[in-house]
């Protein structure tokens, strides 16, 4: 009889967005005449810009014709894509990475979730607490976590970094050495960024203790103010501790095309100088046939001057739905964070509700709906999430009606 891998069944479900969909379509069914406006939403609303689309278009095109047909995409990307992200996303900011050390994909998610197939299994991982799920559960899927208190909704073999109003939203360096530590900047789901000096310290102390860093900066393209970084390579030392992540998701709304990548320097090795470039190659090679030809053009099309211009206002468009929403709670007594270098808005519950108390306080006197913070992880308690991806009229009608509780 087969057997199941049981780490699978060590996951927790999560109820977190079907408990909200519930509540949602309750509370709807009994106020017919109320409409509902959803700030909690996590994927992007504007249309690809015209630059992309006409990529796409010509791609298609490409692949109509047997003269110019695209088979098998090169394993780790073709190299018209890989050289315009190693000249725009890293040379141009003065990062030393070669195109040979990018690695296209189908989106930061695969990526974030598969890195951490080429370490041991007794690596021990540092993860911020709230986080973005899936680095925890990918390791929970691989047997590397130890096991769930339900009551603490933490994991035994796992580090977390608690991220609250009193620390900033800034991790400590954990008392308990990792091996692999993930970082996200700018942060979903607290919205904060992390300037350059705050992150050099993070390479120095990875460096210092033989840890390796997994920047997953997929809302880099958020970033307004001048002191925070768009890659760790911006830092000294990162060739040698740090994988960065991107993703064409959340800068040009690939959300549904899916297209990303992976940084890994030649100089990440062990002592016995094996790099964990050749092993991401051999698992992207065995595991992986490429991003379609297709996605790519339009991947590259990203970069143009069009691309650049029109996805520039795409994220000016969201970016000012995030101020109408940090001024409007703030002005209504809020305490508010995020939302200045990230499309997402974290703020503290008042009169110490939970994050569900507060969620169901906002359904039912302004009928918005947002994230409750305990949903990504203990220390989000007290705290809710509010995105900026909806459109501007139905933000302001939110935040306006909060603001008349
Ligand atoms: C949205 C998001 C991603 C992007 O994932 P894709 O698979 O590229 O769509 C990655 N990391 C975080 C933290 C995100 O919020």
């Amino acid at each position: 009889m087969f057997r199941v891998n049981e780490d699978y069944l060590k996951l927790p479900g999560s109820y977190l967005f079907s408990t909200i969909a519930k509540k949602v379509s309750a509370f709807s069914t009994e106020n017919p005449d109320r409409k509902i406006i959803r700030l909690g939403i996590g994927d992007v609303t504007q249309p690809l810009c015209p630059a992309v689309i006409k990529a796409l278009h010509s791609a298609v095109d490409e692949m109509a014709d047997a003269s110019t047909f695209k088979g098998y995409a090169p394993d780790l990307g073709y190299d018209f894509l890989r050289n315009t992200i190693a000249q725009e996303d890293y040379k141009s900011r003065g990062c030393d990475i070669a195109a040979d050390e990018i690695f296209v994909s189908d989106g930061a998610k695969s990526d974030s979730g598969n890195i951490q197939e080429i370490f041991s299994k007794d690596t021990r991982i540092a993860v911020c607490d709230p986080v973005y799920p899936v680095y925890v559960d990918t390791n929970v899927m691989a047997g590397r976590t130890g096991t769930y208190d339900s009551t603490t909704g933490l994991w035994s073999n796992v580090i977390y970094m608690p991220c609250t109003a009193e620390n900033g939203f800034s991790p400590e360096f954990p008392k308990e050495v990792p091996d692999l530590i993930y970082l996200c900047y700018p942060n979903n789901p607290t919205g904060a960024s992390i300037t350059k000096d705050e992150l050099q310290k993070w390479v120095d102390y990875a460096n210092k203790n033989g840890s390796v860093i997994v920047y997953d900066a997929a809302y880099e393209a958020y970033i307004s103010e001048e002191n925070v970084p768009h890659s760790i390579y911006e830092c000294e030392g990162a060739r040698t501790c740090a994988i960065e992540i991107r993703s064409f998701s959340k800068n040009a709304g690939f959300t549904g095309t899916r297209l990303g990548f992976t940084v890994i320097p030649k100089d990440i090795k062990t002592a016995d100088g094996v790099t964990l470039h050749q092993l991401w190659a051999r698992r992207h090679g065995t595991k992986f046939n490429g991003a379609p030809y297709i996605v790519q053009k339009a991947g590259e099309a990203v970069y143009s001057a069009e691309g650049k211009a029109e996805t520039k206002s795409q994220i000016a468009y969201y970016m000012n739905n995030a101020k109408y929403i940090y001024d409007g709670l703030k002005a209504a007594g809020y305490s508010v964070y995020g939302g200045v270098n990230a499309p997402y808005i974290w703020l503290k519950t008042p009169n110490n509700m939970t994050s569900w108390e507060f969620f169901d306080f906002l359904l039912d006197k302004a009928n918005v709906v947002g994230t409750p913070g305990s949903g990504f992880g203990p220390s989000g308690e007290g705290y809710f999430r509010l995105t900026a991806f909806g459109s501007y009229e139905n933000t302001v009608e939110a935040i306006d009606r909060i603001k008349a509780i």
